[in-house]
C-alpha cells in the first residue's frame, strides 16, 4: 500500500497496551446519611455492567461510619477494570457543620500525595499504583427546593480538586413536575455560584466530544434511584424498588437517570475522567506543591 503509515493501528496499539495493564477507576460518594449512597454503590456494582463477572456484595448494608473503599475487578472480553468505589460517612450530620468538607478534600490530597511520592522516587515502580479520585458524586436531597448552603460550601470547596457529579438522591420520592422544576433551579444555583460541574466545567475543543457532553449536560444533576433487590420482570430479573403502587426499574432510562450516569462513568467518559484528573486536578496540585517547596 503506497503512502500507508499505518496510524490507523495506534487505536490497537493503545487498545492492546491498556488491556495489559488494565484499568483503575476511582470514584468517590458524598452526601448525607440516608440519602443512599452505599445503596448506590452496591446498585452500580450489581447493574448490568458487572452482572456476569462480579462476586455479588453484602446483602445488608450497615451505616457507614468511616471512609472505606470497595474494589471489584471486572473482567469484560478481556478487558480487566478494577473499579474502586469509596463510601463516605454522613457528611454534614454534625450539630457544627463548619469544615464538614474537609476530611474529603484531605482524602482527595491524600491520594495525590501518595502518586506524587510514588512518581518522584529515585526507583520509580513501572506501573504506579493510581488511587487519585477520578470523579466524586455528590448527593443532593430531594427536597424540591433549590441548593442549601452545605452543598455550595462543599462543590465550591472541592471542584479545584477533583471532577464533581451532581444527583439528586431518591428521586422516586419527587414527582415528575417536581423533579423537572428542582434540576432547573440546581443548575441556577450552580451557574449563579459559578460551580464547576464535570464534564461541563471543562474545555473541549474536540466537536464530537462537545456534542456528548452537551447531551449529559441536560440531565445535570442526575435524578437516580437505588436497589440492589431484583425483581422479576417480563421474565428478566431487573433491579428495582418495590413499591406499594409499583416496581421502579432502577436501570430503565423512562424511570430515572441511574443508566445515564452509569453509562458516562462506565462507558462514555471513564477515559477522560481519568485524564481531566490527571492533567487539570493533579497538575493543579503537583503545581502548588512545587511552589511551596520554593517558597
Ligand atoms: P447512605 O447513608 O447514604 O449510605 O444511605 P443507604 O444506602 O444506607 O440508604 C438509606 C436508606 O434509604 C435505606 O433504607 C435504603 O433502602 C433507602 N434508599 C436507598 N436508595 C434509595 C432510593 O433511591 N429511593 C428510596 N426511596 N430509598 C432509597
Ligand atoms: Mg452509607
Amino acid at each position: 500500500l503506497e503512502g500507508y503509515v499505518g496510524f490507523d493501528t495506534i487505536q490497537e496499539q493503545i487498545r492492546k497496551k491498556s488491556l495489559k495493564k488494565g484499568f483503575e477507576f476511582n470514584l468517590i460518594v458524598v452526601g448525607e446519611s440516608g440519602l443512599g449512597k452505599s445503596t448506590l454503590v452496591n446498585t452500580l456494582f450489581k447493574s448490568k455492567i458487572s452482572r456476569t463477572s462480579c462476586t455479588p456484595g453484602p446483602h445488608i448494608i450497615p451505616k457507614t461510619t468511616e471512609v472505606n473503599s470497595v474494589s471489584h475487578v471486572i473482567e469484560e472480553q478481556n478487558v480487566r477494570l478494577k473499579l474502586t468505589i469509596t463510601d463516605t460517612p454522613g457528611f454534614g450530620d454534625q450539630i457544627n457543620n463548619d469544615k464538614c468538607w474537609a476530611p474529603i478534600l484531605e482524602y482527595v490530597n491524600d491520594q495525590f500525595a501518595q502518586y506524587l511520592h510514588e512518581e518522584v522516587n529515585i526507583v520509580r515502580k513501572r506501573i504506579i499504583p493510581d488511587t487519585r479520585v477520578h470523579c466524586c458524586l455528590y448527593f443532593i436531597p430531594p427536597t424540591g427546593h433549590c441548593l442549601r448552603p452545605i452543598d455550595i460550601e462543599f462543590m465550591k470547596r472541592l471542584d479545584e480538586f477533583v471532577n464533581i457529579v451532581p444527583v439528586i438522591a431518591k428521586s422516586d420520592t419527587l414527582t415528575i413536575e417536581e423533579r423537572d422544576a428542582f434540576k432547573a433551579r440546581i443548575r441556577e444555583d450552580l451557574t449563579f455560584h459559578n460551580i464547576r460541574i464535570y464534564p461541563s466545567g471543562y474545555n473541549y475543543d474536540d466537536e464530537e466530544e462537545s456534542a456528548i457532553n452537551n447531551k449529559i449536560e441536560q440531565f445535570i444533576p442526575f435524578a437516580v434511584i437505588g436497589s440492589d433487590k431484583e425483581m422479576s420482570v417480563g421474565g428478566k430479573r431487573v433491579l428495582g424498588r418495590q413499591t406499594k403502587w409499583g416496581f421502579v426499574e432502577v436501570e430503565n432510562k423512562k424511570h430515572c437517570e441511574f443508566a445515564q450516569v452509569r453509562d458516562m462513568l462506565i462507558k462514555t467518559h471513564m477515559q477522560d475522567l481519568k485524564e481531566t484528573t490527571d492533567k487539570v486536578h493533579y497538575e493543579n496540585y503537583r503545581q502548588r506543591r512545587l511552589r511551596e517547596s520554593k517558597a
